[in-house]
């Protein structure tokens, strides 16, 4: 595979970082503190086409493909990771589950709304019982007599839970078949029986919101069953293919940012009569973080590549997934080493990267359950 941007994802990364610069950094901290969902940026990427970015232009999204979507992705989370999650949660698991495995009907009446920001989506596979062991889901879908679902039960940790306006849920349609009886089921927000539960206080990204999603006698038209009855878990397993694209990318984008930071610092901080960059020491941190960043990169752009020329991507969306989000995490604990002290306050922004990357190495499976998934792709060849 030769890697080179374009000039077009060159002018989009430009593009995406001043818009960060100019509309997100400025209240990042504020937001973080009080845990405010930040409603009007993502409206106003929206109006800028990336809450839609993979999605075909006759569907109201841009026709961009994965490389570019994940330098969206980057670029918001270089600044506020809060905002990445948001985006990639609204685009690889929810609206990319209705265009993966919805009716054209399905395709018309939700994308366009989705890619355009009118409406934000969330997807709800988790509960409390069953989170690596995804197939373990209790809400159950029963048909009543009217024709009607009946979901019953509760998803816990389900990012954009509180603000979205359409949920795709994994519900029990086959006890007996385990994981080949769980199917998926569109429900759009107001349908009687559907709500958000409690908001989870978290350690980082805390201007996203994430929480429960609670079914309580909550009827559901035949028509909003997504994709073939008791395939909702295999079809997840497949979107979470992409997804993990996603999340790789919001840990890389976060790792810049403090690189980034680390960098800036190791310049202007002076002790010994000198800035602390001339120190080896510090030399060796800052290269070993740009190696790292670079090796995670190219490793997702690598899915990315594939993903766009509709390859197969389990083992490498899950290689970058597992990568990106460790070397994520360590590259942000030496990020806030480099700032010593400083780097423990809240005046500096590598102690909020800190605590938001580590996200990255749970959602949309542990670093340990990519693992498992490499390790099952690795003895099947
Ligand atoms: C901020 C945030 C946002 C999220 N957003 C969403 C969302 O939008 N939608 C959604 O459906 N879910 C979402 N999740 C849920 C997330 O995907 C789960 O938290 C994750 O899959 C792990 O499940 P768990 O928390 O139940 O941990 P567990 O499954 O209980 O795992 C606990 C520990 O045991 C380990 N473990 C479990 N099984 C094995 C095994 N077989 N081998 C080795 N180790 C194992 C795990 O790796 C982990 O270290 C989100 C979570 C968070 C924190």
């Amino acid at each position: 595979m030769d890697f080179e941007y374009t000039p077009e994802q060159l002018q989009l990364r430009k593009s995406v970082r001043e818009f960060a610069e100019a509309e997100i950094a400025p209240h990042v901290m504020e937001w973080d503190e009080a845990q405010t969902f930040p409603s009007d940026v993502i409206r106003k990427l929206g109006g800028l086409g990336y809450m839609g970015s993979i999605f075909p232009e006759e569907l109201g999204g841009a026709g961009f493909g994965y490389i570019e979507y994940c330098i969206i992705i980057e670029e918001l989370s270089r600044v506020d990771g809060s905002v990445g999650i948001i985006l990639a949660a609204h685009t690889s698991l929810c609206s990319n589950h209705i265009f993966k495995m919805g009716t054209d009907q399905q395709r018309r009446c939700y994308i366009p709304k989705l890619a355009s920001g009118e409406w934000l989506g969330c997807w709800s596979l988790t509960e409390p019982e069953a989170g690596s062991d995804a197939a373990g889901t209790r809400t159950t879908a029963v048909l009543n007599e009217q024709g009607l679902w009946v979901l019953n039960g509760a998803k816990t940790f389900t990012t954009n839970a509180h603000y979205a306006d359409v949920c795709v849920a994994m519900a029990v349609t086959d006890r007996a078949a385990a994981q080949h009886g769980i199917s998926a089921f569109v429900i759009e927000k107001g349908t009687a029986g559907f709500r958000a539960g409690k908001k989870e206080n978290k350690l980082g990204l805390r201007a996203s919101a994430t929480g429960e999603v609670i079914f309580e006698n909550c009827l559901v038209p035949p028509t909003h069953l997504l994709g073939k009855q008791n395939d909702g878990f295999v079809d997840s397993l497949k979107v979470l293919d992409g997804g993990r694209i996603s999340i790789a990318a919001l840990g890389i984008g976060m790792a810049q940012g403090a690189y980034d930071a680390a960098l800036r610092y190791s310049k202007t901080r002076r002790q010994f009569h000198r800035p602390i960059s001339e120190f080896q020491a510090i030399q060796h941190k800052l290269v070993d973080m740009a190696v790292e960043l670079d090796a995670a990169r190219l490793l997702n752009y690598r899915a990315a590549w594939m993903m766009d020329r509709g390859r197969r991507v389990t083992r490498e969306s899950a290689m970058a997934k597992l990568f990106a989000s460790e070397a994520a995490v360590r590259i942000a604990n030496e990020a806030v080493q480099i700032h010593g002290g400083y780097g423990f306050i809240k005046d500096y922004p590598v102690e909020k990267f800190y605590r938001d990357v580590k996200l990255c190495t749970i959602g949309e499976g542990t670093s340990e359950i990519q693992r498992l998934v490499i390790a099952r792709q690795l003895l099947q060849s």
